[in-house]
C-alpha cells in the first residue's frame, strides 16, 4: 500500500488522516489485510498506527494439510521524508528508518511484510487438537482409524516410562 502524504506534510503536528487497508501484502503478496490506520503529522515526519488482520496460511505442521490461522497486529512507526515538501531539499535521515520517498509517497509494504512475519506463529496447526499422521501408514488420524493405532499409543506409552525412568536418576 502507498499513500501520498505531501498534502499531511504541509500540515501542522497532530493533523491526522485515516485510510482503510484492504489489501494483498506480505512476502508474496499472499496474505490479505484488512484493518484501519491513522496517518498523524509529527514534527519531523508522519506516525503510522492501527490495528490490522489478516490470515496465515500454509501445510499444517502434523498433518500438512491446509492451514488457515487468523492472527492481528498492530502497527506503530515513524515515516521520515528525505525530501523537504515546502523547499524541496534533501533531508538527510538514517539508513534504518521507514522513509518518504522524494514524491512524499510512504509505503507500507516493507513495515507489513516484517509485521505478518512477526505475527506468523512458528507452528501452524489446522486446528489446535490437530491429530496428525499416522506414524505408520500416514494417513490422516482425523479421517478414521486405519488400524494403526495401538501402535501409536505404545510410542506414548515408551515415553512415559522413559519419563519415568529419567525422573529416578
Ligand atoms: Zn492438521
Ligand atoms: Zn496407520
Amino acid at each position: 500500500m502507498q499513500i501520498n502524504v505531501a498534502q499531511l506534510l504541509k500540515e501542522p503536528v497532530g493533523a491526522k488522516r485515516s485510510y482503510k487497508i484492504d489489501e494483498s501484502a506480505g512476502e508474496n503478496a499472499e496474505n490479505h489485510v484488512t484493518g484501519e490506520i491513522d496517518l498523524i503529522r509529527t514534527n519531523r515526519g508522519v506516525l503510522v498506527m492501527g490495528t490490522l488482520a489478516t490470515e496465515i496460511t500454509g501445510p499444517c505442521a502434523r498433518c500438512l494439510g491446509p492451514a488457515h490461522i487468523p492472527v492481528t497486529f498492530s502497527m506503530e512507526d515513524e515515516y521520515f521524508p528525505i525530501t523537504d515538501v515546502n523547499s524541496g531539499l534533501p533531508i538527510d535521515i538514517s539508513p534504518d528508518e521507514f522513509r518518504i520517498n522524494e514524491a512524499h509517497v510512504l509505503d507500507l509494504n516493507e513495515a507489513l511484510r516484517q509485521y505478518i512475519i512477526m505475527a506468523t506463529p512458528t507452528k501452524i496447526l489446522c486446528r489446535p487438537d490437530c491429530r496428525g499422521l499416522c506414524p505408520v501408514c500416514g494417513k490422516e488420524l482425523a479421517k478414521g482409524d486405519c488400524g494403526h493405532m495401538d501402535k501409536t499409543q505404545d510410542h506414548r506409552w515408551d515415553k512415559l516410562v522413559q519419563n519415568k525412568k529419567e525422573s529416578k536418576v
